[in-house]
């Protein structure tokens, strides 16, 4: 696969912190394009899993980087199967979350998942993609890449109404873990991709969102593209 195949997809582009609203946007945004969704924090999740599930300690780099290229691993809008195992559920809990920094620290495997990445958007011609290094890394000649944002508190209230089991204030405390963990990285940290349009998300609604970035992919050039 070379870098030019890449360039011909129409892929769209969706980074951003976690909360900022990117799972929900992205995936209606697919449904407006008929294009498909991919959830890329959902992959880096599913190596966090299988670890967990093996035993296998999330630092230990070069165990973890094996069962990433090792393991089987569907992510599609019915969920996410490892190894044949269904962990749609288990990939959002607690454990998983706390695991998934360091698993996504390990560039062996960044680089495992981002071939995989690529490989799905040649094989569906494209599609909405999201994570936090997907304009900046993975694909950086998308046809759209947008950084979705969030101020802290609106990102935690968010995720705060997901997860009803957990109080507000655990929750802000992981987004901010989370937040430095995926910024300071020494491999693909989260930045604003070069020729990203940055949307800040605070006090709009899912729609307005929406609505405003199938106009960035049909409409006339913003922010300089
Ligand atoms: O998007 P979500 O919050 O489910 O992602 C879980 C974690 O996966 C993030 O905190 C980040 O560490 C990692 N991730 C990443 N690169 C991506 C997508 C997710 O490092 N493209």
């Amino acid at each position: 696969m070379d870098m030019e195949q890449l360039a011909d997809l129409r892929v769209i582009a969706i980074d951003g912190p976690a909360g900022s609203g990117k799972s929900t946007v992205a995936r209606l945004l697919a449904e407006r394009l008929g294009l498909r969704y991919l959830d890329t924090g959902a992959m880096y999740r599913a190596v966090a899993f299988a670890a967990i599930q093996r035993g296998v300690d999330p630092v230990d780099a070069a165990e973890v980087a094996r069962i990433a290229t090792d393991m089987d691993l569907r992510v599609d809008d019915a969920g996410v199967v490892v190894d044949g195992t269904d962990a749609t559920v288990e990939i959002r809990g607690p454990e998983v979350t706390r695991a998934v920094s360091v698993v996504a620290a390990n560039p062996d495997v960044r680089s495992e998942l981002r071939t995989r990445q690529r490989v799905w958007a040649l094989e569906h011609g494209g599609g909405v993609i999201e994570g936090r290094d997907i304009g900046s890394v993975v694909f950086p000649d998308a046809v759209l890449k947008v950084y979705l944002t969030a101020s802290e508190e609106e990102r935690a209230r968010r995720r705060a109404k997901e997860m009803t089991d957990l109080a507000y204030d655990d929750v802000a405390a992981d987004i901010a873990r989370r937040d430095a963990a995926d910024s300071g990285r020494a491999h693909s940290p989260l930045v604003e991709a070069s020729g990203a349009d940055v949307v800040d998300t605070t006090g709009l609604g899912v729609d307005d969102v929406v609505d405003l970035l199938v106009s960035m992919v049909d409409g006339p050039a913003e922010g300089g593209r």
